[in-house]
């Protein structure tokens, strides 16, 4: 463990402002500055000086190699290291990084998934350094952010339509302040927190399951005795192993410049969370991918493995991650805080009706940027919120706003009728706003906290389709406001319209309840898309995909290509699994299953040769049991096999992703249910695979 303080230690492996400062002129500083807050270009006269004192600084660090970091559509991020290294004259070596080779790059593009953008055979892609998210140092490799697009331009990454997101969020953002008398915010950037939810499990339990290896999750599976009834795991005391990994994972994050707050244990036996205090979208959104590769490596150095998928375990709950969003102007200001003014209220009432508004009009946007095979596990599993996207504003703010639609009295601590411009909200406390953890989307306090993540999304995804939806509405309002003759009649006319047209998608009560998905979806009209398959193909929507492209977070073909490498990842996820199954039941459980039956019969036999009178009845009847099983299972992984055949190419996705849904998923159930009955029927010195009960309770 490092002897530094913690100030010390934070950032000390990244490029970050303070670094900058120092070892920049201030000529440069100020130009870079410029890019890094205003998007202004930057000349190759800069790039080359900021590059070599980069270089330097890094070197100093030791590192050696550097990389184009990004983050390509498989959902994990790439790296290419190329050293520093270039040949001297006198045969020795020197070591070089130009201001080319940190604004661009071009990586071997041939192997990331394009969706159909570019043929194989012209495999060129580029990235392109984001000055917005600082470059860093790791495994003695500079780091620099980069976006990855194709040379026709096309993103081929996260990053890109992230970054044209925010924009299309700030610009629209700025025409609402300056209605409101703000001149002096220079930008709106939406800020982000995620809280990050995983499992511990021994490094010996992980390699003794071929499905967690594979797959990430186990696939099969007694219940334990013990799962997570008592409620005694969650902010339990945190066991001393737990504790050195987690001590160990803070530091090496510091060392990133990342802000590691709040750990805790969470619901489930060995699962965990850490909360980051929020960040810019965009660096909140490279951090938390950084977050969960430190977090593996860390568990490694600890014997530990550390689970990141949706749901690790079925019986318990599994990992989700809650993106706590928020706008705010570079000069600080929180868009989705109340004010102290009646103007202030105002504004933030047209904020909230923004988000409102763009929630119930792109329900099924938010639903597909989280959607993905193993947080299909989770979503209306009564553990995480409902595939049901709804908005829980709390009692007061509800009131408030059925106050203002109505033109009724809000019985606050005096009876008004709320005029916008005029009266000032009353205080509603934050306490109240924050207790529903049903909801999928829930306000809390001066924030919105979208909770259907699963542990392994990229935020990415989520936060491009909130920014362009609340971009579009605040496009509409700006559009309407800016033309308006009496801008506070407009402005109350507006909020009641919006309420009124809208409040479908507010919902105070409990999303667990099955009463809520009859009202959501007969009543109110609410989209209910169950899985991935369910939910992907809307992404080609009309009117989903006139909004994208006309905030330019999305080109057609972009969105084209999405959707099939969302749709064939599910496939594919689903595909390993089922073929996992197959492998771990035909080389294994079926054997084992044969011993201890072998077993029980020669008992059986010795037994009564030796005495007429025993009856051997347990021996009987868990043999009579167990054969059954062992034919079930063999049926059933037959039917599994010959479904999985019969679906091995991917020409049409939509089909073939149903197939996965209808077809494979019940398959892959069925043949677990009967392989878990004969997991307790057989002893335990039988069974291939270490049980739920100690890959749940392994780690002390
Ligand atoms: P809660 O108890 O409601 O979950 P916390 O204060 O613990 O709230 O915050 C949860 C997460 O929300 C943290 O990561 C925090 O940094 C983040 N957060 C707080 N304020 C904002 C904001 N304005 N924008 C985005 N995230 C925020
Ligand atoms: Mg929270």
């Amino acid at each position: 463990m490092s002897t530094k303080t913690v100030p010390e230690m934070f950032g000390e492996n990244v490029f970050d402002d303070r670094v900058m400062r120092a070892v920049l002129s201030d000529k440069v500083y100020n130009s870079l500055r410029k890019t890094i807050d205003e998007g202004a270009k930057l000349n190759t006269e800069v790039a080359e000086q900021v590059a070599a004192a980069m270089r330097d600084w890094a070197l100093s660090k030791g590192a050696t190699h550097f990389t184009h970091w990004f983050q390509p559509l498989t959902g994990v991020t790439a790296e290419k290291h190329d050293s520093f290294i270039e040949p001297s004259p006198d045969g020795g070596v020197i070591m070089a990084f130009s201001g080319k080779n940190l604004i661009q790059g071009e990586p071997d593009a041939s192997s990331f998934p394009t969706g159909g953008i570019r043929a194989t055979f012209e495999a060129r892609g580029y990235t392109a350094w984001d000055p917005t998210s600082y470059a860093f140092i790791k495994d003695k490799t500079l780091c620099i952010p980069t976006a990855f697009c194709s040379y026709t331009g096309e993103a081929l990454d996260k990053k890109t339509p992230l970054l044209r997101s925010m924009e299309a969020l700030n610009k629209q953002a700025l025409r609402i302040l300056k209605l409101f008398g703000n001149e002096d915010a220079k930008y709106v950037h939406t800020s982000v927190g995620p809280e990050q939810e995983y499992f511990l499990i021994t490094k010996e339990m992980y390699d003794k399951r071929p499905d967690i290896k594979y797959t990430g999750r186990t696939l099969f599976g007694a219940k334990a005795p013990k799962g997570q009834e008592m409620d005694d795991h969650y902010f339990g005391v945190i066991k001393p192993k737990v504790q050195e990994f987690m001590n160990d994972l803070n530091q090496e994050l510091w060392k990133l410049g990342i802000l590691a707050k709040t750990e805790h244990n969470e619901v489930a036996p060995a699962q965990h969370e850490l909360a980051p205090i929020y960040s810019s979208t965009n660096i909140a959104t490279d951090q938390n991918q950084l977050m969960m590769e430190i977090m593996q490596k860390v568990a490694a150095r600890h014997g530990l493995v550390c689970l990141l998928h949706e749901k690790p375990f079925a019986g318990v709950n599994g990992s989700g991650k809650h993106n706590n969003w928020s706008m705010a102007t570079d000069t600080g200001a929180n868009l989705l805080s109340p004010g102290d003014t009646p103007s202030e209220n105002a504004q933030f009432l047209l904020m909230l009706c923004a988000v409102i508004k763009a929630v119930d009009e792109y329900q099924d946007l938010l639903r597909l940027s989280v959607a993905t095979a193993g947080n299909d596990h989770r979503l209306g599993a009564n553990e995480a919120p409902p595939a049901i996207i709804s908005i829980f504003l709390g009692d007061e703010l509800t009131a408030i706003l059925d106050s203002i639609k109505n033109d009724t009295p809000y019985e606050g601590t005096e009876k008004v009728i709320m005029k916008l411009g005029v009266h000032s909200l009353p205080r509603f406390s934050r306490d109240t706003t924050d207790r529903n953890r049903t909801s999928p989307f829930a306000f809390t306090g001066n924030k919105f906290e979208f909770r259907s993540l699963g542990s392994a999304n990229s935020i990415a995804c989520c936060n491009i389709m909130l920014n362009a939806a609340v971009a579009e509405s605040l496009q509409q309002f700006a559009d309407r406001l800016e033309g308006a003759a009496d801008f506070e009649n407009e402005l109350h006319e507006l909020i009641k319209e919006t309420i009124k047209a809208h409040e479908r998608i507010i919902f105070n009560g409990n999303g667990y309840g099955e009463e809520w998905i009859e009202e959501a979806t007969k009543v109110r009209g609410l989209s209910n898309l169950k899985t991935t398959a369910d939910a992907m193909p809307h992404l080609l929507d009309k009117k989903n995909m006139d909004m994208l492209i006309a905030h330019k977070v999305f080109t057609e073909s972009e969105l084209h290509s999405r959707c099939e490498i969302m749709l064939e990842n599910y496939c594919k996820t689903i595909n390993i699994e089922g073929h996992t199954m197959v492998d771990m039941v035909r080389k294994n459980y079926l054997a084992a299953i044969e011993g201890y039956l072998y077993s029980l019969a020669k008992t059986t036999s010795l037994m009564k040769s030796v005495s007429a009178n025993v009856k051997c009845n347990y021996e009987i009847t868990t043999m009579e049991r167990l054969s059954e099983l062992t034919d079930s299972i063999n049926e059933a992984t037959t039917v599994l096999e010959e479904k999985l055949a019969s679906l091995v190419n991917y020409d049409n996705i939509i089909k073939t992703s149903e197939a996965m849904r209808d077809e494979i998923l019940p398959a892959m159930e069925n043949l677990r249910k009967y392989v878990d009955e004969a997991e307790m029927l057989t002893s335990e010195r039988y069974w291939p695979f270490p049980s739920y009960g100690k890959l749940l309770f392994s780690v002390y």
